[in-house]
């Protein structure tokens, strides 16, 4: 494939991508990924076992899978910028068309691995320096390429850069674990579509990355979700819905009282995973700020 062409197979690769992503899922397993659907063509996004993927048709890698919890290090050597560890053995095999990837300037897909075959595609990418002493490569959000050095990013920039991933990465990525976690539904009123549902966070919408677990988080519905933010609905630290008084004096339509005044009293549905379940401190602090307003 010609450089330009493969340039611009990846550009709608990447399109169709981000359409598939839009309807409220953040995440594609495996299978999705193995065969991808591009027109009327289907694709492999992902290698069967190793964590580059160098299709034969393509002159560079098209994706690489970084697991945090991985034996390739990923470390972030600045926001949105990653370092890659060469494969294993010798500097050429694999590693070889990742490095053609940085030479073309061609774009590749991150993808973050959230659990066995679960990942949070992150695009386009782009490899942007190549240390063969070192043996690693480093990866940077496509969109930092126009910061003057994207490792090294002076204040102004580090905080530009850090509200691109929050937005860019982290984001999908709380999104994925905590509609997961819920098995896409509301936790208030079970409602179980994923265009309608938000990852909230329950104590505020933290910058800190470390605030972006699972046990901050609850799975809501639109309504519920700025129900939530605005105070007009609490939960409580034992899993308990409660709805402003305010509010519930109020007469108004169905959605008022349907999906508002009776939920009051109810339990949420909580992840079956103990470990997956909201923080009951953070419940409890969150709660105490519902009361004090209402
Ligand atoms: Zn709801």
């Amino acid at each position: 494939m010609d450089t330009e062409v493969e340039r611009l197979f990846r550009e709608s690769l990447m399109d169709a991508l981000a359409a598939r992503l839009s309807h409220g899922n953040s995440t594609l397993s495996r299978a999705d990924l193995t065969k991808f659907t591009l027109g009327d063509s289907t694709w492999r996004l992902i290698d069967e076992s190793k964590g580059i993927w160098n299709p034969k048709s393509l002159a560079a890698t098209l994706s690489i899978v970084s697991s945090p919890a991985g034996p390739y290090a990923d470390k972030e050597l600045a926001p949105g910028v990653w370092r890659y560890d060469y494969r294993a053995g010798s500097g050429a095999g694999d590693n070889t068309k990742l490095r053609r990837a940085r030479e073309l300037e061609l774009p590749v897909i991150l993808l973050r691995k959230l659990e066995p075959n679960v990942f949070v595609p992150v695009f386009p990418v782009s490899v942007i320096d190549d240390d063969p002493v070192e043996r690693f490569f480093t990866i940077a959000l496509s969109d930092l390429e126009l910061l003057r050095d994207p490792a090294h990013p002076t204040s102004t920039e580090r905080r530009y850069a850090e509200r691109v991933v929050r937005q860019r990465l982290h984001q999908p990525v709380f999104r994925g674990i905590v509609l997961r976690a819920y098995a896409q539904r509301c936790a208030v009123c079970d409602l179980k579509h994923p265009e309608l549902l938000d990852a909230a966070h329950i104590d505020g919408d933290s910058e800190a990355a470390g605030d972006a677990v699972v046990t901050n988080g609850l799975s809501l519905c639109k309504i519920h979700h700025c129900a939530y933010d605005a105070n007009l609905m609490g939960i409580t630290p034992d899993y308990g819905v409660r709805i402003n008084k305010a509010l519930l004096l109020e007469v108004d339509g169905p959605m008022l009282r349907h999906g508002l005044q009776e939920m009051h009293g109810h339990p949420i549905g909580i992840p079956k995973r103990v470990q997956d379940r909201p923080d009951r401190d953070r419940l409890a602090r969150r709660f105490a700020q519902f009361s004090a307003s209402s």
